[in-house]
């Protein structure tokens, strides 16, 4: 059954109300789940305030800032799961950057530091936080990250953010394997694209969302709650036998030769 009751699920990736990590993290809570959130702190406090307001109603027993690329502060994340929680069972890892400049024109003129950031932030992460996760997840678990297709083809502006997808989607079969022994599964979703901050980096988002309602089986692209619905699939029991897997929810496109 699609029951989430007494699982804790740690969401990350919830910048506003069009981020896809607010998608799933509605439907794990409808499903029922404990639910913690992380918020990319910033000087300001913006993000705090804005994601603190946006996820109140899903009434979140944690709440806490994660920069990925802030070591001390994903260590401090995870101690305070282990504490308030004891353990931890669903891990939605949804997060991305690469610097604007590089994702339009031409890939190779992408800096080694610009190279370096998007590989990391975007794909050094799901290892990071997964082995984090791993020794909470003692009773299994799940492990579900964001992708898209600009990491198996070229996809024009997508550029070094798709060779950080290719790591990303591969990093999903090596945890996978790792993992699987000890009952953790990890799986990706492949999105059609959705207008969210992240993605209004991209160079031609728009034009990608129109192409995707012109060709796509279902000429449409997809919502962040069908993305949601998916992530809760992927992370209730009725999935128990999937895992090392990228589950396209791209309303069919990824099919079509023309
Ligand atoms: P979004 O801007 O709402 O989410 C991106 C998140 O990444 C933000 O919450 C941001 O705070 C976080 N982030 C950036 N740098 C970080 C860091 N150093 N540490 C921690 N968090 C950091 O955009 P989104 O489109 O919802 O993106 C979520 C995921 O979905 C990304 O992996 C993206 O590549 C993927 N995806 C998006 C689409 C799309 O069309 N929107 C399609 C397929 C896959």
């Amino acid at each position: 059954m699609l029951n989430l009751d007494g699982k804790n699920a740690l969401v990350t990736g919830i910048a506003n109300n069009r981020s896809i990590a607010w998608g799933i993290a509605q439907q794990l809570h409808a499903a029922g789940a404990n639910l913690g959130v992380t918020y990319l702190p910033d000087e300001k406090g913006r993000f705090e305030k804005k994601v603190g307001e946006l996820v109140e109603p899903l009434k979140p027993s944690l709440f806490l800032p994660c920069n990925v690329q802030d070591d001390h502060q994903v260590e401090t994340l995870f101690k305070t799961i282990g504490d308030q929680w004891g353990k931890l069972d669903i891990l939605i890892h949804c997060l991305a950057f690469a610097d604007k400049d590089d994702l339009s024109g031409d890939f190779s003129q992408v800096s080694r530091e610009g190279f370096t950031r998007a590989l990391d932030i975007s794909a050094y992460s799901l290892v990071q936080l997964s082995a984090a996760a791993k020794p909470l997840m003692s009773q299994g678990g799940s492990i579900v990250t964001l992708t898209y297709l600009g990491g198996v083809r070229v996809i024009p502006n997508y550029n070094v953010m798709g060779i950080a997808k290719a790591a990303l989607e591969m990093n999903v079969r090596y945890l996978a394997g790792e993992m699987g022994p000890l009952g953790i599964r990890v799986n990706g979703i492949s999105a059609g694209p959705i207008r969210t901050l992240a993605s209004s980096a991209v160079g031609g988002i728009l034009d990608m969302i129109h192409h995707v309602e012109e060709v796509a089986p279902l000429r449409r692209t997809v919502t962040q709650q069908e993305v949601g619905n998916t992530a809760t699939f992927l992370c209730s029991d009725l999935a128990s036998g999937i895992t090392g897997q990228i589950l396209y929810v791209d309303s069919g496109y990824c099919i079509m030769g023309m």
